[in-house]
């Protein structure tokens, strides 16, 4: 199985602003065998916040990773730190009724209140956690009236009032852009530096004594009498339970192979300008928040070191490959005709782990093998919750999960055509936001 290119992650934004000061692992790979009541595999946040809901649990983890911590989506993700699903709210109760959408609606609220603890107990103020909101905004009057809609619906049906409309003027105020006809904020959101966020975690739980091997890929993983073996190339761990937190990048090695089946990987970009001239900086993104449109092609954007931050999903791109970053660039300038002759200083890119149900799933794929996974480019919230409700779910517990418990693997089918079907889709996609449907 061919891996995703690897170390990309070096021309990211969040790399050049530097991560955390302490130590983020053992330093060194695994380099002998060793016997452990749960391994994780995977130094994202799904399996550092997994490492660290067991290590308040009492049980003794070992985290393993292929790569440096972060080095997968959190890393490089854009910090739009979101309570909610890709799937809206009012779908959910049309499917599934009303009370499945209430506890929907509030496990994605549980997520930022996730990220907040763990800023709070690990104190990364360097993470620059920012509870500002995030504003939805519309690319065309019936993009408009349907995210109304769904605040509308959201309030009366649920009793949030976190989201508000905002007229055309207030969101060309408050972003700078005249491209919007109006916008939804809502307010239980915000922004984060994501890297920091990651090896802050992770330089925690390397301070509680848990550890974190880097370099270090679960080359093979096979059941062992009650428990598991996971074969690294410089030693085993023996383990009663195993949590499986590799997502996109499950294809890394064959051991982890099974995941990436049940996911549509997507390559997502993002690039990162030069500092804003002091006048355009005042101008730009007023309020702090992160933004996203309403195109299906769904471009976002925040502020961040002083620089516009901006990405979207680019299925026709391979990592690296220069061409989507140019069309996300242009995207940019059509949005903000002001940052024309502002220089791209950053560019890089990664993959989102989709879904057929658009949404994120838990479970067991085995008796001794739990995985969360497939967060449909949301996960900075989500991750951080179902890596502890993963570790709850290894440990026995059985936490109210909702539509994301999903019983054993459900590979997605035809999964061979997953690279053309991607994008024939997102063709499709780019046409009917071109043509305003
Ligand atoms: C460009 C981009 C932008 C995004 N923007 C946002 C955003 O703004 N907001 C948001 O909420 N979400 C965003 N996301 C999604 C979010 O980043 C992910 O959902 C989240 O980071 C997933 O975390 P994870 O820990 O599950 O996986 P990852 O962070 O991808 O970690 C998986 C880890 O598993 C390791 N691994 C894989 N296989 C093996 C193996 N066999 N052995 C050992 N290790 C292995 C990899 O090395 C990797 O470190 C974005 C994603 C991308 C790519």
């Amino acid at each position: 199985m061919k891996p995703p290119a690897a170390r990309q992650s070096a021309a990211s934004l969040w790399s050049a602003m530097g991560g955390a000061t302490a130590p983020v692992s053992t330093g060194a790979p695994l380099a002998r065998d060793l016997v452990t009541e749960v391994a994780v595999i995977g130094a994202g946040y799904s399996g550092l916040c997994a490492a660290y809901a067991l290590q308040k649990r009492g049980a003794e983890t070992v985290v393993l990773d292929a790569n440096p911590v972060g080095w997968g989506a959190s890393g490089r993700n854009g910090g739009v730190v979101s309570s909610k699903f890709r799937l809206s709210f009012p779908t959910i109760a049309r499917l599934h009724g009303i009370d499945t959408a209430r506890t929907m609606h509030r496990l994605a609220h549980e997520g930022v209140r996730v990220v907040e603890s763990l800023v709070d107990e690990f104190k990364l103020h360097d993470a620059h956690f920012q509870h500002t909101g995030s504003l939805r905004c519309a690319h065309t009057e019936r993009a408009f009236a349907t995210i109304r809609a769904e605040a509308d619906w959201v309030r009366q049906a649920l009793g949030d009032t976190s989201m508000s409309v905002q007229s055309r003027a207030e969101v060309a105020r408050e972003t700078g852009s005249n491209a919007f006809v109006g916008g939804v904020l809502s307010a239980d959101a915000g922004t984060i530096l994501p890297l920091r966020y990651v090896q802050g975690i992770a330089a925690g739980l390397t301070t509680r004594k848990v550890p974190i091997y880097e370099s270090s890929p679960a080359i093979d993983m096979q059941r062992d009498g009650e428990g598991v073996l996971i074969r690294t190339p410089g030693g085993t761990v023996r383990a009663k339970q195993v949590i499986v937190a590799t997502n996109a990048y499950s294809s890394l090695t064959p051991a982890t192979g099974a995941y990436q089946r049940t996911l549509v990987p997507f390559r997502s970009a993002i690039i990162a300008t030069e500092r804003l001239p002091a006048e355009l900086d005042a101008r730009l993104m007023v309020e702090q928040r992160s933004y996203t449109e309403t195109r299906r092609m769904m471009k976002w954007f925040r502020k961040a070191d002083g620089r516009m931050v901006f990405g979207g999903r680019d299925a026709f791109g391979k990592e690296g490959q220069l061409a989507g970053f140019d069309a996300l660039q242009r995207a940019m300038v059509a949005l903000f005709p002001d940052l024309t002759s502002v220089k791209v200083e950053y560019r890089w890119s990664g993959y989102v782990g989709m879904t057929f149900d658009q949404l994120p799933h838990i479970g067991r794929s085995d008796a001794v093998t739990t995985f969360c996974l497939g967060y449909n480019g949301a996960g900075v919230a989500m991750a951080s919750l179902l890596g502890q409700q993963a570790a709850a779910l290894a440990l026995g517990d059985k936490p109210e999960l909702s539509l994301l418990a999903t019983n054993g693997l459900q590979p997605v089918p035809f999964h061979a055509l997953r690279s053309p079907g991607v994008r024939m889709v997102a063709a499709w996609y780019q046409f009917l936001d071109a043509i305003g449907a």
